[in-house]
């Protein structure tokens, strides 16, 4: 089944008259893996505000599935219906652990607040425990999290969008300060991430972009 989770029509953005974008289409397949390319200013940053509710575009539709009209909804709606943005810095908590990272980030979703301090149900620690494991960050759940590598905490916050069950994740310029190791992990990390989720993936370093092996949009 090759459904789209993903409708960008006729989408513009203007700042102070420029725009930012200019009458962009795009359309992503559930468990899609895309990457976007471009020049610098291009409006790469800018689409990702305006799926996930940040700015508003001046003309055009956004939708989530058939029925999700993301035009409509706020930042903390969309991030509920399941559409989870990775900032270029990582934001961990770091003086929590990698399990405590993943823990609060489960919180979030406000379904689950209520019984996080009693405790984790089982069902969510082994929603836990599959995630550490797709990220490789088994060894490493109690650690702090301010000791992890930079490739490690950027991991960890993709973990973290995984516990939040996003559906689709954005994910911006990953790779930025990472060894070659690092990077070739989170190309791996990002492949098997595809058929379960969605994944767009804005990026310039091309070895990176190579690796994923996917299709790519250039945004110009
Ligand atoms: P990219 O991520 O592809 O490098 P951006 O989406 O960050 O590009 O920016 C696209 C263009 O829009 C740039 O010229 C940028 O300066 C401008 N821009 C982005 N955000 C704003 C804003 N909040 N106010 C004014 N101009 C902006
Ligand atoms: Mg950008």
């Amino acid at each position: 089944m090759d459904a789209t989770i993903l409708y960008v029509e006729g989408v513009t953005v203007s700042f102070d008259g420029f725009k930012a974008i200019d009458d962009l289409n795009l359309y992503i397949d559930a468990g899609e893996l895309r990457c976007i390319i471009g020049p610098n200013g291009a409006g790469k940053t800018t689409m990702m505000d305006v799926i996930t509710g940040k700015t508003r575009p001046d003309a055009g539709s956004a939708w989530f599935g058939q029925r999700m009209n993301l035009l409509r909804m706020s930042e903390a709606e969309i991030a509920v219906a399941g559409i989870g943005r990775k900032f270029q810095k990582p934001t961990v908590f770091e003086n929590h652990t990698v399990f405590e990272n993943l823990e609060l980030a489960m919180s979030s979703n406000k379904n689950v607040f209520p019984t996080l301090f009693a405790s984790l149900s089982s069902e969510q620690c082994d929603h836990i425990d599959e995630v550490l494991e797709i990220i490789g960050l088994n060894e490493r759940v109690k650690k702090e999290a301010g000791v992890l590598s930079h490739g490690q905490k950027q991991w960890l916050e993709i973990g973290m969008l995984l516990v939040q069950k996003a559906e689709l994740l954005l994910v911006d310029e990953p790779v930025a300060g990472m060894t070659h190791q690092e990077m070739d992990r989170t190309a791996e990390l990002l492949k098997t991430l595809a058929g379960e989720q969605s994944v767009i993936v804005v990026e310039h370093d091309m070895d990176f972009v190579r690796a994923l092996e996917s299709p790519v949009t250039v945004l110009h």
